[in-house]
């Protein structure tokens, strides 16, 4: 694509390489058919070449954000399927991400809309703050139908409607400190806590350490590591995002440093953000070589699990799994085949649901401030599940587990929590009434 950016546009390192990004763009239109919204809403405005000419339109002209460009990129569920079906190697991700920071510095929301934003930013990263609006929200959520009815309210009844119905108590998996591997150690990794995910389910990292310990390799929760920013990240926050992924390097490095195989992650939302950190901090120096290094060295939990040659084993029950890959997972980190190969070696039957490239409308906060297309994308993930007629479900981010469990009766389940009862671990809670279809026909 021609562009016609000025020298003095160019030398803001942001606009040089969104400029690099869009030359790319040849206009072949191919990502718009594997574009959820592009699929759900059918407008050209709300599929990737859409949002690159407006964004390019935008850059171009040193124009503020206006309310067209923002309510199409705010539409954008950043789940990168364009980037899997671009064959020019568009990378979208980075030029939305520049989009973004553009609008949260030239644009004025609507009270609302940046009240909600404020809300979700202050509360979400925080474990503490989480956990008490979770419960708040339990007491709030008769109050739902009466939001739904005010438009700009609709985010707080998604919010009163995601929330579970108990919180499970504090786990002492979160904790800082060292668990040792049984046996001969083989390696040694740190785990990302993280923020939402051990609040709602505390159970995916205690099967993840349970299975890594097994394995001989030890854990080390770090003290200090906190939310990897990807929520203020995708809101445009760039000093915010910045601010985490620094604290993270900070810490991680110092890991490293006293050896450390990997930095292990189990929500690929967040492991998508962190291999991004040495993109996201290469214009600081002090930090620009210790985020590439720790980018480097971040694994999703499958992908490491991977490396270990776990021997085959047979499925303590003979269950049907549908594997739903995340986008962060599949488009974002370009992880596909791992999860699946561990499950069926752990002796499950594997199904991939038809239309597997497509969201389910979580993405973040995406199912709060967007709820109507959100809902939508839900309503055709499931139904494509639905037609493997699985036991269970198994993903890799609880984001997708949240979503997906909110609109169907089979069990959603983290994939590790699958392996580590396969490898000798407790059968996972929520498969506590399962049945194989087999049997209750
Ligand atoms: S990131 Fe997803 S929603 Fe956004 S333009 Fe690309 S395919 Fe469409
Ligand atoms: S597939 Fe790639 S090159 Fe083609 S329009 Fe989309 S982003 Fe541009």
């Amino acid at each position: 694509m021609e562009t016609k950016f000025s020298a003095a546009q160019l030398a803001d390192p942001g606009v040089a390489e969104s400029e690099k990004i869009l030359r790319k763009c040849v206009h072949c239109g191919f990502c718009t058919a594997t574009c959820p919204t592009y699929v759900t809403l059918g407008n050209e405005l709300d599929s990737p070449r859409g949002r690159i000419y407006l964004i390019k339109d935008m850059l171009e002209n040193d124009r503020p954000a206006d309310k067209e460009i923002v309510t199409h990129i705010d539409r954008c569920l950043s789940c990168l399927a364009c980037m899997t079906t671009c064959p020019s190697g568009v990378n979208y991700m980075h030029l939305v991400d520049h989009a973004r920071v553009h609008i949260e510095k030239t644009y004025k929301r609507p009270l609302m809309n940046r009240l909600t934003r404020q809300v979700l930013a202050a509360v979400l990263p925080y474990p503490a703050r989480f956990r008490l609006a979770l419960n708040a929200a339990r007491l709030g959520r008769p109050l739902a139908p009466l939001f739904d009815s005010v438009k700009p309210l609709k985010p707080f009844a998604a919010m009163l409607r995601l929330a579970p119905s108990s919180v499970p108590g504090k786990s002492k998996s979160a904790e800082p400190g060292a668990r040792a591997a049984t046996g001969t150690r083989r390696g040694r990794v740190a785990i990302l806590t993280g923020c939402a995910q051990p609040v709602l389910k505390p159970s995916i990292n205690e099967a993840t350490i349970r299975l890594l310990t097994r394995l001989g390799i030890e854990v080390v929760v770090p003290e200090g590591e906190g939310c990897c920013g990807a929520l203020v990240h995708h809101m445009g926050r760039e000093e915010a995002a910045l601010e985490s992924a620094r604290r993270n390097v900070d810490v991680w490095t110092r890991e490293i440093e006293r050896g450390l195989d990997a930095i292990i992650i189990t929500a690929s939302g967040c492991g998508t953000t962190i291999k991004d950190y040495g993109y996201m901090l290469r214009l600081d120096p002090a930090y620009s070589e210790k985020a590439r290094i720790v980018s480097e060295r971040t694994k999703d939990i499958t992908e490491y699990l991977m490396t270990l040659a776990i021997p085959a084993v047979a499925a303590p029950e003979p269950l049907t799994v549908a594997y739903h890959s995340a986008c962060s997972m599949q488009h974002g980190q370009k992880i596909t085949r791992q999860p699946k190969d561990l499950l069926k070696a752990a002796g499950f039957m594997v199904k991939d649901p038809p239309e597997g490239h497509l969201c389910c409308g979580s993405a973040g906060t995406y199912n709060i401030m967007q709820p109507e297309i959100s809902a939508r994308l839900k309503t055709r993930k499931i139904a494509n599940i639905e037609k493997t007629r699985p036991d269970v479900v198994a993903t890799g981010n609880i984001g997708c587990i949240t979503q997906i469990a909110s609109g169907t009766a089979i069990p959603v389940i983290h994939t590790v929590e699958l392996l580590d009862w396969a490898h000798g671990g407790p059968k996972p809670a929520g498969l506590a009434a399962t049945r194989t279809l087999e049997a209750a026909e």
